[in-house]
């Protein structure tokens, strides 16, 4: 197990997310821990929770500490001229790198404007104008709140749109923040508006309103269909990034404990509170044993605690409602005949706070809830298989279409395999790594369109063709 040790340390505590909202999670964790208010809780890593009188208070308490971090802003800005960064603590890969690349994509925005297009008459001639889409609303979920907000901000702002920001009202501090530096750095009044309010109230008129010309949405499927029925009324364009129930495909020729790491790491990672988390584990009967006995073996040794403790792995889960969901779909699996085969209960050394163990689940069907269903927790499901055919059906008995991983030694089979799963990312001995370079985004009930690299830019701009008589 010693070899897989580099990539677990850190796993939770120093996830891209953490380091960019460690800065302010800090203060809110001890905000929230002492909060009698609301039922939100904070997790492992530290998702911002507040109810929107926190999102005040934080914002003031925030102001004191970001002094350097906004001398870096300001300086970007006056170079970038037109794009800012967000950047708490110094990580190049997350928030500031995905500013840093559309700034550099902006740039080079202009010199494909008016290219010329080759027709076949030549009394003719064509070009093609790029333009920004026009007002955009980003509505954007609790977890990892200002990465899922950059991925949608920076490319909006790059593409020249005007952007109103939604937050979820259970995260939006660091989204009011943003605000505050875009503020700080003289970003002209109105390009980018930051608008807390509940999702009904707040996210659904930002759907309906006449004046929104494109939404980008992150959420829930359910809340997707939702909005993208509110925007067919005026036939404004939308992108969707959806949940996920990803497949894990581990073959037999694997080293089993890095396997067992990403599994780890594609399932547990923020509490499996990630869209992309490959939850369902499919792997090959002849190792199966071995697999779960050491997947077990690393589930104990993640440390569940408060956050704020030294060596934490696994905090709480986002909230009262969340944690509900979670137990309950552990439940019903068991309910269903279901074995689980870890976890599956508040560890008893922990009376508050909702913590949920890292759970493994065997003996589950396909028709299964917890085979179906996102859970958006730390539960993995365990199905084994035979023959390469049967894997990939497997895998692709959802209707989702986010991330899934093949795990396999031989090149070939994971080129195969990679072609045949219905994602919209595959990740091939590894789970989870997303560059701000690659195309992000989902198939089935995981949504269209993409965002990150130059897919997410041209989501934000309309394409004119202009052919002139000559
Ligand atoms: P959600 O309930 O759908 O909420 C997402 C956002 O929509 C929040 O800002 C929410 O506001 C708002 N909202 C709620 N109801 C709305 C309505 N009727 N009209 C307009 N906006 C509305 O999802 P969530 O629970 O926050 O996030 C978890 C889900 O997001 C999971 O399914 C996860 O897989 C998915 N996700 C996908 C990706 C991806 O890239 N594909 C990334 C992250 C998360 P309030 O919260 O303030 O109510």
């Amino acid at each position: 197990m010693a070899s897989a040790a580099p990539l677990l340390i850190g796993l939770y505590q120093l996830s891209n997310y953490q380091a960019t909202l460690l800065h302010f999670t800090i203060l809110e964790q001890k905000w929230q821990f002492r909060s009698p208010v609301g039922n939100c809780s904070s997790t492992a890593i530290g998702l911002s929770l507040c109810s929107r009188n926190a999102s005040l208070l934080l914002t003031l308490l925030l102001k004191k500490s970001s002094v350097i971090f906004r001398r870096r802003l300001l300086k970007m800005w006056m170079l970038r001229c037109r794009l800012l960064g967000a950047h708490l603590l110094g990580t190049k890969d997350d928030v500031i790198g995905c500013f840093e690349y559309y700034a550099d994509l902006a740039e080079g925005l202009d010199a494909k404007q008016k290219a010329p297009i080759s027709l076949p008459m030549k009394t003719f001639k064509s070009y093609v104008i790029r333009e920004p889409i026009g007002v955009v609303a980003l509505i954007v979920p609790w977890n990892y709140p200002l990465l899922m907000a950059t991925w949608k901000v920076a490319p909006a702002l790059a593409a020249g749109c005007a952007a109103i920001l939604k937050p979820s009202e259970l995260a939006s501090v660091t989204c009011l923040e943003l605000g505050e530096v875009c503020r700080e750095v003289d970003l002209p009044a109105g390009v980018l508006n930051i608008l807390p309010g509940l999702g009904p109230e707040a996210g659904a008129s930002l759907a309906s309103h006449p004046h929104v010309d494109k939404i980008s949405f992150t959420g829930s499927t359910v809340t997707a269909v939702k909005i993208m029925t509110a925007a067919a009324q005026r036939v404004k364009p939308v992108t969707l990034e959806l949940g996920g129930k990803g497949p894990i495909v581990v073959f037999e020729d694997v080293d089993i404990d890095k396997a067992v790491e990403w599994t780890i790491f594609g399932c547990f990672y923020t509490n499996g509170q990630i869209c992309s988390a490959t939850s369902r584990l499919i792997v090959h009967e002849s190792i199966a044993a071995e697999f779960l006995d050491r997947l077990v073996k690393w589930s104990e040794n993640i440390k569940i605690s408060d956050p704020l403790e030294e060596g934490c792995k696994l905090g709480p889960i986002v909230s009262s409602g969340q944690y509900e969901k979670v137990m309950n779909f552990i439940s019903n699996a068991k309910g269903e005949g279901a074995t689980i085969l870890y976890g599956g209960n508040r560890p008893k050394h922990l009376k508050k706070g909702f913590f949920v163990e890292p759970t493994i689940i065997t003996d589950v069907t396909t028709s299964m809830q917890i085979w179906r269903e996102e859970v958006f927790g730390p539960v993995l499901c365990v199905k084994t298989f035979t023959t390469e055919e049967e894997a990939i059906e497997l895998a692709n008995d959802t209707h989702y279409g986010l991330g899934g991983a093949v795990v396999s030694k031989d090149r070939e089979r994971c080129d195969r395999v990679s072609k045949l799963l219905q994602n919209g990312a595959v990740w091939v001995n590894c789970s989870q790594p997303c560059f701000c370079q690659a195309p992000f985004g989902g198939t089935k009930w995981s949504g269209f369109g993409r965002e990150l690299g130059e897919w997410g830019l041209e989501s934000y701009l309309s394409v004119k063709q202009v052919t002139e008589y000559v």
